[in-house]
């Protein structure tokens, strides 16, 4: 910005309201200082009008808008580009890539999750929920596609099947004694539970010391899992406290860990769409611990470059960015014309991913396919491990 520029300003910039010092920060102004050199505030002592008031917001607004434009087109233009001027200087230019990721995750997610309708998981969920907790057998009725626990239901199907095989056969008999067997099993299995529950209902305090006690059974946390389980849907217990004076039971860890899980278990299987919903939401802080981690590798495999960590951080950042980009642009064309079109964008981002890794690194083809390979397998075992950390953690804080 020139001086003649800055001198010929009307409004709340003409001369005459100029100071000699910034009214925000007090660093001493020139009269030819449109704004403070050291914070940015237009030096003007004018009283704002809501014009100016306006203006300043919608300038604010416009320069945030250009900034994102130069950043998108530079990305998706120049693979690799953006990273080199970045981290060579040319900052002003473009949107900060670390808010820029942010917010690119935050309506990423938040865009995936209002597609995807998780809710009919919570119907299926409550057809199958009484059952499962009831622990009864369940006959599935092929031709009308509906479940039923009644027992004589189960037997009738049973025998259907066995009537339509053909005596002769000298297969039917193993198949009719493999039927009686799992019969007995069943029996068996479903009076063992029965046994359990009702010894759990009469005396919740003494069937968890028994199990306490019982140091032979590796199956112990499960035990206790289960215990609480029945409690919480029985008895209505809501915390572990509650539990621990209600039944005399141990703050171990163990036995807290074991009621957290059921606990969570069951409001899991409540609503399966809650817990998908906030296990989403906690992705975009996932890939800002993830990132990091990735960026060693990279630091690694191009060691003797003379780019630092940092460097490499911000190219991961710029990269992951991009296919965020790529994905929001997916879900909204899935959104509109009813397709599913991940695949064409996910190979669109692994050829933009190559070109990136070419121009940032300036090696040859054949050594940039290799980190290319080498990097992205590393990448993925990094996601699915993050993956199953997150939901591990999700269930045992959800
Ligand atoms: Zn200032």
């Amino acid at each position: 910005m020139g001086k003649k520029d800055s001198l010929v300003s009307k409004g709340r910039y003409e001369l005459r309201y100029r100071s000699d010092q910034c009214l925000n920060c007090g660093h001493p102004l020139d009269v030819s200082d449109k704004y403070c050199p050291n914070c940015s505030q237009a030096n003007s002592t004018k009283k704002l009008t809501l014009k100016d008031f306006l203006d300043e917001f919608f300038s604010g607004l416009i320069n945030y808008d250009s900034k994102l434009l130069k950043t998108l087109t530079a990305l998706l233009a120049k693979p690799g580009t953006i990273t080199k001027d970045y981290i060579n200087g040319k900052r002003v230019t473009y949107t900060n890539p670390f808010r820029f990721l942010l917010s690119l995750a935050f309506l990423y997610f938040l865009m995936f999750t209002f597609n995807n309708n998780f809710d009919n998981l919570d119907r299926a969920a409550s057809k199958f929920d009484g059952r499962i907790s009831a622990g009864v057998p369940v006959a599935y009725n092929v031709k009308s596609g509906a479940f039923s626990t009644d027992s004589t239901e189960l037997k009738k199907q049973t025998a259907n099947v066995l009537a339509q095989l053909d005596s002769t056969d000298p297969g039917t008999k193993d198949i009719k004694d493999g039927v009686d067997i799992l019969d007995s099993l069943m029996v068996a299995v479903n009076l063992k539970k029965v046994n359990r529950d009702s010894l759990m209902a009469a005396d919740p305090a003494g069937y968890f010391k028994s199990v306490e006690e019982d140091k032979s059974g590796d199956g112990t946390f499960s035990t206790k899992m289960e215990f609480f389980g029945r409690m919480i849907q029985l008895d209505t217990l809501y915390s572990f406290q509650q539990a621990q004076e209600k039944y005399n039971i141990k703050s171990s860890f163990s036995n807290k860990m074991a009621f957290q899980v059921s606990n969570s278990f069951l409001k899991i299987v409540d609503h399966p769409s809650r817990f998908i919903n906030s296990t989403i939401s906690k992705m975009p802080f996932v890939i800002f611990l993830f990132l990091p981690v990735f960026a060693v590798f990279i630091w690694l495999v191009y060691i003797r470059k003379k780019y630092t960590y940092t460097d490499h951080l911000i190219f991961s950042f710029h990269n992951q960015s991009l296919l965020f980009i790529l994905l929001i642009l997916s879900l909204i064309i899935d959104a509109i014309f009813d397709v599913t079109s991940a695949a064409i964008f996910i190979i669109i981002f692994s050829v933009y991913l190559y070109l990136a890794m070419k121009k940032f690194y300036g090696q040859g083809t054949f050594k940039t396919i290799v980190k290319y390979l080498f990097l992205n397998t590393i990448f993925t075992f990094l996601a699915v491990f993050a993956v199953i950390m997150l939901l591990t953690g999700s269930v045992f804080t959800y």
